[in-house]
């Protein structure tokens, strides 16, 4: 089974638990946050008038419990739960800065970038989080006050953006480059100076080596830090995830590979969900 026809089989089954433990205990599961969305479109489906007027009142119940317990936590959480559920998205280079090359075919690692970034936005955006995007498209971005070096122009115009979203995470996707065409694997770094990023990276690289390096030659990393502008731009938790090595013609051959990259993509998502779920108090 592939793993998109598969997932969807793991989402439908899913689906009738979500909405007991959304009705019976008044709390969205932030780790369900894709599935409860599908959920959500379901329940405006034809489903008749009876089904959306017990939900409705069931809706409304779960309000004026919140109302009569008079808990401002509660009430405030789920007014400003979109605002915190911003992520931003960073492809790696883009335009005349290609990034690296495939050993192989050549690939530009900005185009591969993007294509990651796209997939994962989607899962980002289906889960209900709102999605910035750094690019959308093959360029690189220019920045009003840096007119004398566009790479360095393109990275302030990044953390510009990255600051304005006040993101719950920040994700640049990357893929890596070595001198031993031998190194395989995906790698996740982090900002020297923040704990946050540090907490995000380490679950992060966990779930990459679980889930994605056991294809990409089967070797496991340890987060590291970086000294990265993006990463030390900004004081919201950011993570650099280098994907596999362009440099090695095997990794280049799977980063080149749809399914592959929508399992990646998942595994950075559910990674994500992951580190914000284990966040304290923001997300429950
Ligand atoms: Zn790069």
């Amino acid at each position: 089974m592939g793993f998109l026809s598969s997932l969807s089989t793991e989402l439908s089954t899913n689906k009738g638990q979500i909405v007991d433990n959304f009705v019976d205990k008044g709390v969205f599961l932030y780790q369900n946050a894709y599935i409860r969305k599908r959920n959500d479109m379901q329940i405006v489906e034809p489903v008749g008038k009876k089904k959306i007027y017990k939900f409705l009142l069931i809706a409304a119940a779960i309000a004026i419990a919140f109302l009569a317990i008079g808990s401002p936590l509660i009430a405030s959480a789920a007014t400003s739960d979109r605002e915190r559920m911003t992520v931003v998205l960073d492809a790696g280079h883009g335009g005349e800065d290609a990034g690296v090359r495939g050993v192989r075919t050549g690939v530009k690692e900005s185009e591969l970038n993007l294509k990651v970034v796209l997939l994962l936005g989607e899962y980002f955006e289906a889960g209900g989080f709102k999605v910035i995007y750094t690019r959308k498209n093959d360029t690189m971005l220019r920045h009003p006050n840096v007119k004398d070096n566009k790479k360095r122009a393109d990275l302030f115009r990044r953390g510009d953006i990255i600051n304005a979203a006040k993101p719950v995470a920040v994700i640049s996707i990357h893929m890596n480059k070595y001198s031993s065409a031998a190194r395989r694997g995906a790698q996740v770094f982090f900002g020297a100076k923040s704990a946050e990023g540090r907490r995000f990276a380490e679950i992060l690289q966990q779930r990459l080596n679980e889930d994605v390096n056991p294809s990409l030659g089967g070797r496991t990393y340890s987060a590291l830090t970086a000294e990265k502008y993006l990463l030390e731009c900004t004081p919201y938790p950011a993570v650099i995830a280098e994907c596999g090595f362009l440099s090695n013609p095997l990794d280049e051959q799977c980063l080149l590979d749809p399914e592959f990259r929508a399992e990646l993509a998942y595994a950075v998502y559910q990674g994500t969900l992951l580190y914000l779920n284990t966040s304290g108090t923001s997300f429950m």
